[in-house]
């Protein structure tokens, strides 16, 4: 996450360097353990990130699979997309 290249938006795009996550180590957002202290650190950043509701949006579109993306981890967007499709 240390690139400055733009990332796509299905609709849009979003710099990278807009993005609060863009210094922070993969392991933060990428850890194995859902309850870890990785994870709550990710949750710390995306929360004041301001592309956070573009790049939920990405992840859910795409989908995104892996990882803390827009301050959900992959099961909690898997519970949004379901809450969204009733
Ligand atoms: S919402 Fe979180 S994962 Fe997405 S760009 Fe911002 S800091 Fe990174």
């Amino acid at each position: 996450m240390t690139t400055s290249a733009p990332i796509t938006i299905p609709s849009r795009r979003v710099p990278l360097e807009l993005a609060e996550c863009r210094d922070e180590s993969v392991e933060s957002f990428f850890a194995s353990n859902a309850s870890s202290s990785n994870v709550q650190h990710a949750k710390m950043i995306c929360a004041r990130c301001e592309v956070r509701e573009e790049c939920l949006a990405y992840a859910l579109e795409t989908p995104q699979i892996y990882g803390i993306w827009g301050g959900l981890t992959a099961d909690e967007r898997v519970l949004l997309r379901r809450s969204m499709r009733r």
